[in-house]
C-alpha cells in the first residue's frame, strides 16, 4: 500500500525572492521542533509545499493536527504518496475518497509540477474520475461546488493523492517578524495576545510580574503552564519573572489610592521596555481590550503608554471577551487561565481605582516615590525560565552586565 505523508500548504502572498526561502527554511525548522514527539523521518520542501514523512511511512491524523498548530501553516493534507503508476494512484484515489465521510458529489483536481509525465492534467482528471465513478456509482461528479475534491498532484516521479485536508492556524513562521516582549499574566487576555503576535511571526518573550514575596508564586507557575500550553505553536524561548510585591507595597504607601494601578502599570511598562532593549525586541505587547476594565480606558492607556518609546502592540484592543475566550479555548490556554491565582494585579488594589486619570495628577503621584531606583532595582533582580520549544529564540549575551548600559537616556519621561 502507498505510504501516507502530510503535505503542508502555506499562503504564498508576499513570498517573493529571498523572503520565500527565509520563510520556508524557518517553517521547516519550526516544524521539526514542534514534531519532536512524533517519529518524523523528514521535513522538506516539495514544489511549493512542505512534506512531512513519519518513520513508519504512515502519517496519522494526530501528526496532521500537530502540524496545523504551527504558525505559517495554512492547510495540512494527509496524502497517499504513490509511484508514477496508474493502478497505484487510482487505487489511492478510491481510498482517499472512501475516507471523505458523508458526501454526495465530488470532483478530481489534477496538478503537475516539474514533470515530463506523458499524461496531462485533463487526461489525469478523466482517468482518475472514471475510476472513481465506477467505485462510487451512486455519487455524482460536480465541477463547481463538490462536497469532496480528490487532488492528484504529480511532482517529478511521485504522485500525491489526497482528499482529507484541514485548515492550519495560518499566519507566518515564528522567527520571521523579529522579537517582541509580551506582558503576560495568567488571565485570559494576555496569553491570547501573545499567541496572536506569535502567529504573525514574532518570537515572543513574556514578562510576568508576580506579587512575590507578598503573595505566593502560584501565578508564576500558571504562566509557565501557559507557555507550555503554547508549546505546539513554538513561540516562547524564555520567560522573565519580576517579583514585584515589595515594590507595590512601597507604591501603595506613597501614591494616592486611586492612582496605584496606574503607577504599577507605569513601572511594569518601564521594566518591560528595559528587558525588551536587552533582548533586542522591538515592541511590547499587552492583552488590553478597550474599556474592558478600569485600567483600560483611553485616559489610562495614555497615562501608562507615555512611559515607553517603543511601539506597544495591543492585538485584542477591539475584541470582546467572548471572542477572546473562544480563542483561548482553541489555543489551549483556557483551562490554565481559569485557575485563579493572586498576582501583582490583585495585590494592594484600591477600593475605587481611577478610571480617567488626569496627566498632571499622574505625574504628581509618579514623583511621590523613587521610580528610577525602583525600575533599576527590578531590572537588576529579574529572574527567568527557559523553554525548549522555540528555535528562533536567541538569548541576549551578558544579560546582567549590560542592563545598566541599556538604561533609558532620560530618567524622566515626561519632563
Ligand atoms: P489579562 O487577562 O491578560 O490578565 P486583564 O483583563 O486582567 O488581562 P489587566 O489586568 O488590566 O487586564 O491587564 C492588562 C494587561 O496588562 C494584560 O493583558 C497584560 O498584558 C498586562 N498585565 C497585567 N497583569 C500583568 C502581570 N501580572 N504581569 C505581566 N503583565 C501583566
Ligand atoms: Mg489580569
Amino acid at each position: 500500500m502507498a505510504d501516507r505523508v502530510c503535505l503542508v500548504h502555506y499562503h504564498e502572498i508576499g513570498l517573493k525572492g529571498k523572503n520565500r526561502s527565509t520563510f520556508e527554511n524557518q517553517l521547516v525548522t519550526n516544524l521539526r521542533r514542534a514534531l519532536r514527539d512524533f517519529a518524523v523521518s523528514e521535513v522538506r520542501r516539495v514544489s511549493g509545499h512542505l512534506l512531512v514523512r513519519s518513520e513508519d511511512g504512515q502519517a496519522t491524523e494526530e501528526l496532521a493536527h500537530a502540524i496545523a498548530c504551527v504558525p505559517g501553516v495554512a492547510r495540512v493534507s494527509l496524502a497517499y504518496c504513490c509511484a508514477l503508476d496508474q493502478e497505484e494512484y487510482c487505487a489511492a484515489a478510491v481510498r482517499a475518497l472512501g475516507e471523505a465521510g458523508d458526501f454526495e458529489s465530488f470532483k478530481v483536481h489534477a496538478r503537475r509540477s516539474q514533470t515530463n509525465y506523458e499524461l496531462h492534467t485533463l487526461d489525469l482528471n478523466r482517468l482518475v474520475g472514471s475510476v472513481l465513478c465506477e467505485a462510487f456509482p451512486d455519487k455524482r461528479v460536480e465541477m463547481h461546488h463538490p462536497d469532496a475534491t480528490v487532488v492528484v498532484h504529480v511532482v517529478q516521479n511521485v504522485v500525491y493523492v489526497y482528499c482529507a485536508s484541514g485548515p492550519g492556524v495560518g499566519g507566518l513562521p515564528v522567527g520571521t517578524a523579529g522579537k517582541v516582549v509580551t506582558l503576560l499574566s495568567s488571565g485570559f487576555d494576555s496569553p491570547v495576545a501573545t499567541w496572536m503576535v506569535g502567529r504573525r511571526g514574532a518570537t515572543c518573550v513574556p514578562v510576568h510580574f508576580s506579587g512575590r514575596p507578598m503573595v505566593s508564586d502560584t501565578s508564576e507557575y500558571l504562566c509557565q503552564d501557559i507557555v507550555e500550553a503554547l508549546a505546539p505553536a513554538g513561540m516562547v524561548g524564555r520567560m522573565y519573572v519580576v517579583p514585584f510585591g515589595e515594590r507595590q507595597r512601597e507604591i501603595s504607601l506613597a501614591a494616592p489610592e486611586g492612582m496605584r494601578v496606574i503607577m504599577y502599570r507605569r513601572v511594569m511598562f518601564a521594566v518591560a521596555e528595559r528587558i525588551a532593549r536587552l533582548e533586542g525586541a522591538k515592541a511590547l505587547v499587552t492583552g488590553e481590550s478597550l474599556g474592558q476594565v478600569a485600567s483600560q480606558t483611553l485616559d489610562n492607556i495614555t497615562a501608562v503608554n507615555e512611559m515607553v518609546s517603543m511601539p506597544v502592540l495591543r492585538p485584542l484592543i477591539g475584541s470582546d471577551k467572548q471572542e477572546i475566550i473562544r480563542r483561548a479555548q482553541q489555543i489551549g490556554t483556557y483551562d490554565v487561565s481559569l485557575q485563579d491565582a493572586p498576582d501583582c494585579c490583585t495585590l494592594f488594589m484600591p477600593r475605587r481605582p481611577e478610571t480617567h486619570a488626569r496627566l498632571d495628577r499622574v505625574h504628581e503621584a509618579w514623583d511621590s516615590f523613587d521610580h528610577d531606583a525602583m525600575i533599576e532595582d527590578l531590572v537588576a533582580n529579574v529572574e527567568y525560565v527557559d523553554f525548549d520549544q522555540c528555535p528562533s529564540y536567541k538569548p541576549p549575551r551578558g544579560m546582567r552586565a549590560r542592563h545598566k548600559e541599556l538604561a533609558p537616556a532620560e530618567p524622566d519621561h515626561y519632563a
